[in-house]
C-alpha cells in the first residue's frame, strides 16, 4: 500500500497541505461497526491540470488541457480518493470547485457511511456544482469501500466479467493523421468518432479505409436539421455505426422523439440530461442515456440512473470527461451494469496521477483493490 504521504512526495500535489497525513493502517474491520468513537473525516483537495496527448476538437472547439481537483477525505488511517473534472462547456472550474469544497466540512459526521445523509449537506451547499460534488462522493465511495475491504462492483453485486469493451475516440484531424490514430488504435473493440462538423462522411471513410472495428458516434448537438440527421443516421448505418449519441440540440427534443422513432440506430442523450430526475425528460425522445459521474453528481446517482433507466426500458452507456484514472475507474466500477461503455478518458492525458482501470484487449479492466480501485501512480 502506498501511504498518503508519498501520494504527496510523488504527486507535490498537496504540498504545502495544512493538514497532517494520517498513518495508513493497513488493517481491516469488517463486519465491525463503522462510528470509531473520536474518529473525524479529515477532508482536503488540490487543484491540477491534467494534459492531452493530442488536440481534443469536437463541434463546440479544441482544447490542450482540462482543469481538475483531486480530494481526499481521511478517516481512521484511510484515505478516499476523488477527482472533478470541468470541461469548460459545463461550466465549471478551478475557482468554483474550490470554493464549493472550501463549504465543506466532514468533521460533523461520524460515521462515513451515512453516505445519504452526507450528500444531501453536499447538495445543500450550493444547487448545481456536479462535478465539485462527484469528487466528495467519489472520495466517500473510495473510502467507505476500503473500511469493507471491498471493490464497489462487489458491494453492488456486479461480476466483473460483465464489462463492456470501452470505445476509444479518434480525435477530428486530417485524413493521414485520422488513418494513423485509427491503426495506433487496433486493440480497440470499438471506435469512437465525435462528428458534427462538415467533415462528417469524410471522417468515417477515412476510418473504414483502415478498419471494420465497430464505430459509436457523437454528434455533440451538431446536426440542426431532423431530416439531414435521419438521412446520416442511415448513411451511418451502412458503415457499422452502433449508435448515435447528441445528434441533435438539447432542445430539440421533440424533433429527437421524431428523430428516434425513424431511426434505425439507437439514439443516446449525454447533454440532454444531467441527473436521475432529467430521466424522464428524455424518456421516449432518446433511446438511451450516457452517464457520467460529473454530470450527475458522483456514484450514487450514477447508480440510480441506471435503475431507473432500466425501469423505463432505456439503453445506457457510461461515460467520462477527460480526467485522470481515478475519475474514470469510479465510474467503471458500474460498468458491468451497463450496454456500453467510453471510459477513455485517462487513456488521453500524459501527466495521470493515479493507477486504475486497464483496458484489456479494448474490454474495461477493473483492479482487485477495495474502494474504487485506485492508488497513486
Ligand atoms: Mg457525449
Amino acid at each position: 500500500m502506498i501511504s498518503r504521504r508519498n501520494f504527496l512526495k510523488k504527486t507535490g500535489l498537496f504540498a504545502g497541505s495544512a493538514l497532517a497525513a494520517p498513518a495508513l493502517a493497513g488493517s481491516v474491520y469488517a463486519g465491525a461497526g463503522h462510528t470509531k468513537p473520536g474518529k473525524r473525516m479529515t477532508f482536503d483537495f488540490r487543484p491540477y491540470e491534467v494534459r492531452l496527448k493530442h488536440v481534443f476538437t469536437l463541434a463546440a472547439g479544441s482544447r490542450t488541457t482540462t482543469p481538475v481537483v483531486f480530494t481526499e477525505i481521511g478517516y481512521d488511517g484511510h484515505i478516499g480518493y476523488g477527482e472533478a473534472s470541468m470541461p469548460p462547456y459545463l461550466g465549471e472550474s478551478h475557482a468554483t470547485v474550490t470554493r464549493f469544497l472550501e463549504n465543506v466540512d466532514l468533521s460533523q459526521f461520524r460515521d462515513p457511511f451515512h453516505i445519504e445523509e452526507i450528500n444531501s449537506y453536499i447538495d445543500d451547499i450550493a444547487p448545481g456544482n456536479y462535478a465539485a460534488k462527484a469528487s466528495v462522493d467519489i472520495a466517500l465511495h473510495d473510502l467507505t469501500g476500503k473500511l469493507l475491504n471491498q471493490p464497489w462492483y462487489r458491494l453492488w453485486g456486479y461480476n466483473p466479467a460483465d464489462t463492456p469493451n470501452t470505445s476509444y475516440t479518434i480525435g477530428i484531424d486530417t485524413p493521414d493523421v485520422v488513418r494513423e490514430k485509427t491503426r495506433e488504435a487496433s486493440m480497440y473493440r470499438i471506435l469512437k468518432v465525435k462528428l458534427g462538423l462538415d467533415t462528417d462522411r469524410e471522417m468515417i471513410t477515412t476510418i473504414r479505409s483502415v478498419t471494420d472495428t465497430p464505430i459509436c458516434v457523437d454528434v455533440n448537438q451538431g446536426w440542426k436539421d431532423r431530416e439531414f440527421a435521419l438521412e446520416m443516421i442511415h448513411w451511418l448505418n451502412e458503415h457499422n455505426v452502433v449508435f448515435v449519441e447528441q445528434p441533435m440540440p438539447v432542445e430539440a427534443i421533440d424533433d429527437m422523439a421524431w428523430l428516434t422513432e425513424r431511426s434505425p440506430l439507437p439514439t443516446i442523450a449525454d447533454e440532454a440530461l444531467q441527473g436521475p430526475s432529467d430521466i424522464g425528460k428524455v424518456h421516449g425522445a432518446y433511446d438511451g442515456i450516457n452517464i457520467k459521474l460529473m454530470k450527475c453528481g458522483g456514484m450514487r446517482a450514477a447508480h440510480q440512473m441506471i435503475s431507473t433507466a432500466r425501469a423505463l426500458g432505456m439503453k445506457v452507456m457510461i461515460g467520462c470527461m477527460i480526467e485522470s484514472s481515478c475519475a474514470v475507474t469510479a465510474a467503471a466500477q458500474l460498468s458491468p451494469a451497463v450496454d456500453w461503455a467510453d471510459l477513455d478518458g485517462n487513456l488521453l492525458i500524459n501527466n495521470d496521477v493515479f493507477d486504475g482501470i486497464k483496458i484489456i484487449d479494448g474490454k474495461v479492466t477493473l483492479p482487485e483493490r477495495p474502494g474504487i480501485g485506485v492508488v497513486p501512480a
